[in-house]
């Protein structure tokens, strides 16, 4: 074990800590963490240890979702500049706004959103439950989905329900277009592919599956396909190789989230020397948002990894 990795275990025995890594940071990150997987899976199975400490190696709404769920709990992020994107298409005030356009409408929030937003939204929804939680809803009502334009459409199209969209989306699952897919398709023609439904609608009729990054490494797992093309950030891959190195990967096309990249081996040492930076929702907001989250743990559970080490 290297000098950076037995600092860090030594650091987290110490702080009694537990260690996130979402499954599209940096390889290594996704080694030492107690805890692989989806960010809601991931702030679950925090809440659920006697940890004093949270880790978050994510973006700053995840670390968020930890501490809404963990509020007795101290959380980090080892890097406060890791923002989502998407996640700030909306604001509070922007949220409103649309309510009081919509005021029969029930409000589903992705779970990459802010505390801010989840506190306005009835649900909360991840990738992997989206379609259920919908369908699960009263069949007369209108519902608002944000911030991603591209879940909400895959929800509607699932669904076949009345959703108003707001126009938010992934830039880093946007780039991955029609002519990309299928040009690696044309080289892998044998390949399976998972594509996440943050891509472009244009590109759903070229995958075999639409599905969360639970989903594809419960999907590949169990498959019997050997080779498959993966739309979505390449950090997946890593975790896909673990649980299953007889099978090919191959990237759709060279896209990566760089606010994901800033969660380093470094950065995480150095989070748990300083116990910087701490995360903290307003008590407030953060009762509200618990009501949304749970209202959709009880429809469906998120899926995320028990770490071994
Ligand atoms: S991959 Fe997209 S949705 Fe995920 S954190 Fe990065 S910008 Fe946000």
């Amino acid at each position: 074990m290297n000098n950076i990795a037995e600092k860090i275990n030594k650091l987290r025995k110490e702080k009694n800590a537990v260690i996130l890594a979402h499954n599209y940071v940096p390889g290594d990150v996704q080694d030492i963490a107690d805890f692989a997987g989806d960010s809601l899976g991931l702030s679950k199975q925090a809440a659920e240890t006697d940890a004093d400490l949270i880790v978050f190696c994510g973006v700053h709404f995840m670390a968020e979702t930890a501490s809404i769920l963990s509020p007795e709990k101290t959380v980090l992020i080892p890097d406060r500049t890791a923002g989502c994107p998407m996640a700030d298409m909306i604001t509070a005030e922007q949220l409103k706004a649309f309510k009081e356009e919509h005021p029969q409408a029930l409000v589903v929030c992705y779970v990459n959103s802010t505390a801010e937003v989840k506190a306005l939204s009835d649900y909360c929804c991840t990738s992997g439950n989206a379609v259920e939680l919908v369908k699960a809803l009263p069949a007369d009502k209108e519902i608002i989905f944000v911030p991603d334009k591209n879940l909400g459409a895959f929800v509607r199209e699932r669904t076949g329900r009345n959703i108003i969209l707001w126009p938010g989306y992934c830039p880093t699952h946007v780039v991955i277009t029609l002519d990309k897919l299928q040009t690696v398709k044309s080289q892998h023609p044998d390949a399976v592919v998972l594509a996440h439904p943050e891509c472009p609608p244009a590109t759903w009729p070229e995958a075999d599956f639409l599905l969360s990054t639970g989903q594809m490494l419960g999907h590949a797992e169990q498959s019997e396909a050997k080779k498959f093309i993966i739309a979505t950030e390449p950090g997946i891959i890593h975790a896909l190789k673990k649980r299953c190195p007889d099978k090919e990967f191959i990237e759709a096309c060279e896209t990566i989230c760089p606010n994901m990249k800033k969660l380093t081996l470094e950065k995480l040492l150095w989070s748990l020397e300083r116990d910087e930076y701490e995360v903290k929702v307003e008590k407030e907001v953060a009762q509200k948002a618990s009501r949304a989250l749970m209202r959709m743990l009880e429809v469906l559970p998120a899926t995320s990894t028990r770490k071994s080490n």
